[in-house]
């Protein structure tokens, strides 16, 4: 079972430091996930024999083979499952989201021509089966397989009461299940989504927002942190309320631009009082220099190559042994960033965690309002908050 204490709350926005304990492991928010599976590696790379321990996820994007086959072929099954224990964190202490994606649709090519087929309703054996795969890998929340483009209630109903049966066949019944909303356009979907994933039998409390790739998100996170704090009470005042914790999954770093200079977007999620956040769990990069991104902190702005020269200061292992041009004149320029990219949310992290709990004129809000790459995102969600706040009564 999980036990979630929010220990601190930023007054201007909803960003929170959480204690989450799920079966007697304990993570901090908010925080960004790992996506460095054991403990040496991150040391080796990230420059720290400290690790904390975090949330990992081990996702996939499901293919139409494999989508095609699950429930109906053993081998399927188990090379999945294979495949995602394999993206699975090695240390005992860290808590691990198993995710087997189903996407929106399929890109049919026919010789230069694409086109799409819409993904079929997803049957009894498919449901039961990437439930099951969870359970194997032995996920700390089960996350029920929701199709991305999802439409109908009674769909949704029927694949939550399935994958609770499949979590009581294995005596699993107590394991959380996690409230997994999709990113949909009908808001009054996701707050009847809502309104089952708190009922019995589910009682969810773990919940988990797909960003599908996109930045930030706002009429999508107001309708789900409002529709929360109703249906759960949350007030201003601290003590006997519910509590809920909140994961984003696929979040964008920045918003996409073709702009030398983009605002960071993960990073601002926590205003809305999300927890966690992971980033794509589909390739990505491209493949050319010029496009990737450096992530300057000092100022939230994801820079381009062409836009960084001589802006550096950071005293990661890439950026201690590397100026930016050897950073990016390298074939693997891409890790060089992501390297520097974690050893830099590392230390935001630390930094938000502290101002949230130092609170008053230290705070947090007040000191992200001063990121000059993203005063405007910042503006609109903290305008959002209020009216959050404001409905909800608190
Ligand atoms: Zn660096």
């Amino acid at each position: 079972m999980e036990d979630i204490e929010w220990e601190y709350l930023d007054e201007d926005s909803l960003a929170r430091v959480t204690k989450l304990e799920l079966n007697s492991k304990t993570v901090y928010t908010p925080s960004h996930t790992t996506t460095i599976r054991d403990d040496q590696t991150y040391s080796a790379v990230v420059g720290t024999n400290r690790r904390t321990p975090s949330i990992n996820v081990a996702g996939e994007m499901l293919t139409k083979s494999t989508l095609d086959l699950i429930g109906k072929n053993i081998d399927t099954a188990n090379d999945l499952a294979g495949r995602l224990i394999g993206k699975k964190s090695t240390s005992s202490r860290d808590i691990n989201f198993i995710y087997p994606r189903i996407p929106k649709n399929y890109e049919v090519k026919n010789g230069e021509k694409k086109t799409y087929t819409s993904i079929p309703k997803i049957d009894e054996l498919q449901i039961s089966s990437l439930a099951h795969i969870q359970l194997q890998c032995s996920a700390d929340a089960i996350i029920p397989p929701i199709p991305s483009a999802i439409r109908e209630l009674d769909l949704f109903k029927d694949i939550l009461s399935r994958t609770k049966n499949e979590m009581q066949t294995f005596k699993k019944e107590k394991q959380p299940m996690m409230g997994y909303i999709p990113n949909i356009d009908d808001r009054g979907l996701v707050i009847k989504m809502i309104e089952e994933y708190l009922k019995k039998p589910y009682e969810c409390r773990i919940f988990g927002v797909d960003f599908s790739g996109s930045s930030n998100n706002p009429q999508l996170m107001f309708t789900v942190v409002s529709t929360l704090r109703e249906k759960l009470k949350i007030r201003k005042n601290r003590g006997d309320n519910e509590r809920y914790y909140l994961h984003v999954f696929n979040a964008s770093v920045s918003k996409k631009s073709e702009k030398l200079i983009s605002p960071v977007s993960d990073l601002l999620t926590h205003l809305y009082g999300v927890d966690s956040v992971s980033g794509v769990i589909w390739g990505g990069g491209g493949g050319n220099p010029d496009n990737a991104r450096y992530i300057q902190i000092s100022d939230y702005g994801a820079y381009r190559k062409d836009a960084i020269k001589g802006h550096v200061n950071c005293s990661c292992p890439v950026c201690s042994k590397y100026n930016v041009e050897q950073i990016y004149d390298h074939a693997h320029y891409l890790d060089r960033l992501k390297v520097h990219r974690m050893s830099s949310y590392r230390e935001e992290y630390n930094r938000i965690a502290e101002k949230i709990r130092l609170g008053k004129d230290k705070a947090y809000s007040p000191y992200v309002k001063h990121k000059t790459q993203t005063l405007k995102d910042v503006e609109r969600i903290i305008a959002d908050v209020r009216e959050i706040k404001a409905r909800t009564g608190g």
